[in-house]
């Protein structure tokens, strides 16, 4: 943050504390007489506060977003080679680059879930008729039907652990998630149908990404996709591909329809 913009930002804060309970822990300001920029800068500023302006819309009124997220301490920290991670009441992106609307999103999607003692990743699983068995994943790999290495990943074509149970957490999805890989689990799964759902066939920030999860599985085996990903998507289309191509059509996206519109019973 630069200093001229110091009080932009200030306006920007004040903004997401009263609207939305945000908290965004300050990183620049003055420091011995001098000038400390910090990590933020204003751009991830606005990108934060439009990205959860997109999350409050879905839900309704503001009250609602405040009530499922319960008020979000947001920061940058080292964690790693994640873009960002969350738990309840907290939100960290890397210090390492920048931060896209969709990772807002996805991470305030687990912040809303923990809020929840991580029971609407459950209640996902359930409606669309998925399990987590780390047991029949491990027979699964044993008995070579599993499309990644022998209880690890591999970074090559066919062999990233998309199929059902073939990821670390044994999580045997149900119906057709956009994707998988080997971290795919429960607590993912909720947060991209979250994004996929706030994105889908809308004009906003997060709709080509949501897009191009789905349009890939038309490519051919071997192709690349908007993600720089190589991989024998034709292989992956029964598993992925919604009907018609329409993410609308999937259980997911009911799911968090009947979430944001209050059908589903979360206590
Ligand atoms: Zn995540």
């Amino acid at each position: 943050m630069e200093q001229a913009e110091a009080q932009y930002a200030q306006a920007k804060l004040a903004q997401l504390k009263g609207q939305y309970h945000v908290d965004v822990l300050v990183d620049w300001g003055d420091s011995n007489q001098e000038w400390k920029p910090g990590l933020w800068t204003r751009v991830e500023l606005d990108r934060l506060h439009d990205s959860i302006a997109l999350v409050a819309n879905t839900m309704g009124e503001t009250t609602n977003f405040i009530r499922n997220l319960g008020g979000v301490t947001v920061k940058k920290s080292d964690i790693g080679t994640h873009g960002g991670e969350a738990l309840a009441h907290q939100v960290c992106f890397s210090t390492k680059g920048s931060f896209s609307a969709w990772t807002v999103v996805h991470e305030f999607g687990h912040a809303w879930d923990a809020n929840y003692s991580w029971r609407l990743s459950r209640l996902l699983e359930k409606y669309t008729g998925g399990y987590t068995s780390p047991i029949l994943s491990y027979l699964k790999q044993l008995a070579g039907l599993s499309d990644s290495g022998f209880l690890t990943p591999e970074k090559t074509p066919g062999r990233y652990g998309r199929r059902p149970g073939c990821n670390k957490a044994g999580y045997f999805y149900g119906d057709k998630p956009s994707g998988s890989n080997w971290s795919f689990n429960r607590v993912e799964d909720f947060a991209e149908s979250v994004a996929m759902y706030l994105g889908w066939e809308k004009n906003n920030e997060l709709s080509e990404h949501a897009r191009n999860r789905i349009v890939r599985y038309q490519l051919k085996n071997g192709d690349k996709d908007a993600f720089n990903v190589i991989d024998n998507w034709m292989d992956y289309a029964q598993l992925f591909c919604p009907d018609n191509g329409d993410y609308a059509k999937t259980k997911r996206w009911q799911f968090v329809d009947d979430l944001v519109n209050g059908r589903i019973n979360v206590d």
